[in-house]
């Protein structure tokens, strides 16, 4: 009965759009909701907002339709940093970076399968969206960086309080102030295709069924499908409900079977990043932990032995993890580092959870922390002696440690335990340069634009920490200036 009153939205939407208003459907069409905008977009995260905004700043009535209750998605819930090079902390701090080390990095990263064209805009444009971020959308950087893994310089930007809820808020209030309507509760259900155009969007509310007409185009920003484990599975027998997530429960791939369901390629879809440092209990990405991408930490096993480069590719730690006594690492630092990243202070309720479930130990002494865990205290005494040395001469002879290494003074210590959740995945919609959906044969699909992490081909086999940040910003900005046009 749903499937039929469906068709019959449709065919009233059809209708509707190529002006023919017939008597005989006037009395059905009193039932369904139908509403008119230039712009569609699917998905208020990251990517959605941006493109919302940029098509509004273009003249086009935009709505961004949500299926939660709030907005965010991924994205409110991320670290919110983003990668840039040559960006205005780095200049005060003397690092030189470049577009080309950038676009490098990130094909290195990810096994240089990404679309080189891709990469190419997003290496471009990420230093751009940034400032584009702050200048234009409002958001406060802090004055640091982080050092993400993987990339060959220290260049991700950090947002107030090393959070994407920043990012969001400002997102927010500058979609408002261009006049977008945001619509939460709305379920994307169907695109609607009128003689091979995109032209709107059927989607499930509370109060029924809606039709949405674009009059220029639909932008999908549902990002990716991590929180899907049939999908998942689908695509990567090894990502099974084994591995707990790190994302939110919306992202389970609708866009990508909207995009399917016109025709739509889809590429990489087997490649799933695991964040190899999260709560063993339920998922949750462990920003306490951000003190390794202040290079202040060591990664040992249960028999107090490194045994992974602390700032490798995420894929490669968490691998690394998973061969590990109990497929957990621990994490150890000393109090001079948790002072200097204030990891403590800026993530206060993780930080607190993690030492009332006793999985983040502070004592006194080496030994005391150790026990707490059943680590072997005596190696780790030894590693951490053998670290101190690698600092003292600035080079990490086990590992090759990149960054500034800085020994391990006194007590306090800490040591966190963790272990590796779906993270991030990297394949999805196939977009060309103008953020518009390839079908199977490769051929623009009219009126479909996509950006975000429903896309696939800019990571290849690996994101790089802070890179979708810059990703969907990217891209989000193309796509709502393409659709508007
Ligand atoms: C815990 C965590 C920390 C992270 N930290 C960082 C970081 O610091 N730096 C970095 O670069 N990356 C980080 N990432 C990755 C990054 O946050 C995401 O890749 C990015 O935010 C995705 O943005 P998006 O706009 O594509 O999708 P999202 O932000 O996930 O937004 C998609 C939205 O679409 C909605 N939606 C889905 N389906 C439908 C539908 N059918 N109808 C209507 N709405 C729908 C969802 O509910 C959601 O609100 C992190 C990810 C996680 C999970």
């Amino acid at each position: 009965m749903k499937k039929i009153f469906k068709s019959l939205l449709i065919i009233l939407m059809v209708l509707s759009v190529i002006g023919c208003s017939k008597e005989n459907v006037e009395e059905d069409k009193s039932e369904a909701e139908i509403l008119d905008y230039d712009v569609i977009v699917v998905g208020a995260g990251g990517a959605g907002l941006s493109a919302a905004i940029k098509a509004a700043e273009n003249g086009s009535s935009v709505v961004v339709l949500e299926k939660m209750a709030m907005i965010g998605g991924n994205t409110m819930i991320s670290g919110g940093e983003l990668a840039a090079p040559n960006n205005w902390v780095q200049d005060v701090e003397g690092l030189e970076d470049s577009v080309e080390q950038f676009y490098n990095d990130i094909m290195a990263g990810g096994d240089n399968i990404a679309n080189p064209e891709l990469v190419k805009v997003l290496s471009e444009n990420a230093l751009d969206a940034a400032i584009w971020l702050k200048d234009e959308v409002n958001v406060t950087f802090e004055d640091y960086m982080l050092f993400f893994g993987g990339h060959s310089v220290k260049r991700s930007l950090v947002p107030l309080n090393a959070s994407g809820v920043e990012i969001i808020t400002k997102l927010e209030a500058k979609a408002t102030e261009m006049g977008v309507t945001i619509l939460k509760e709305h379920d994307a259900e169907e695109l609607i295709n009128v003689d091979g155009k995109i032209s709107g969007v059927m989607a499930i509310t509370d109060d029924g069924e809606k039709v949405f007409n674009a009059n220029k185009g639909v932008v999908l920003a549902t990002g990716g499908f991590g929180s899907n484990i049939e999908m998942r599975v689908e695509n990567n027998e090894l990502m099974d409900e084994k591995i707990l997530s790190t994302c939110s429960v919306g992202s389970v791939g609708d866009g990508i079977v909207l995009g399917q369901s016109v025709n739509a390629a889809v590429v990489d879809m087997e490649y799933i990043q695991t964040y190899p440092t999260c709560d063993s209990e339920n998922g949750r990405l462990l920003y306490v932990g951000d003190v390794r991408l202040d290079g202040r930490s060591i990664l040992v096993n249960k028999e107090g032995q490194r045994f992974v480069e602390e700032l490798e590719r995420r894929d490669v730690i968490s691998f690394a993890v998973t061969k590990q006594t109990g497929g957990v690492s621990y994490m150890f630092w000393d109090e001079a580092s948790m002072v200097a990243s204030k990891v403590n202070v800026k993530h206060e309720n993780e930080y607190n959870s993690l030492i009332e479930r006793g999985k983040l130990v502070k004592a006194d002494t080496i030994e005391e922390a150790c026990a707490h865990f059943g680590i072997d205290a005596k190696q780790l005494q030894e590693t951490v002696n053998n670290y101190n040395t690698y600092a003292k001469d600035g080079k990490d002879l086990e590992f090759n440690k990149r960054g500034e290494l800085t020994a391990f003074t006194e007590g306090p210590y800490y040591i966190m335990e963790s272990t590796p959740a779906v993270h991030h995945t990297m394949g999805g919609l196939v977009i060309n340069t103008d953020a518009n959906v390839l079908d199977v044969d490769g051929n623009a699909i009219n009126g479909l634009f996509a950006a975000g992490e429903v896309t696939g081909g800019i990571h290849g086999t690996n994101r790089l920490g802070s890179n979708a940040i810059a990703d969907i910003t990217v891209f989000g900005i193309i796509a709502g200036n393409n659709v508007s046009k």
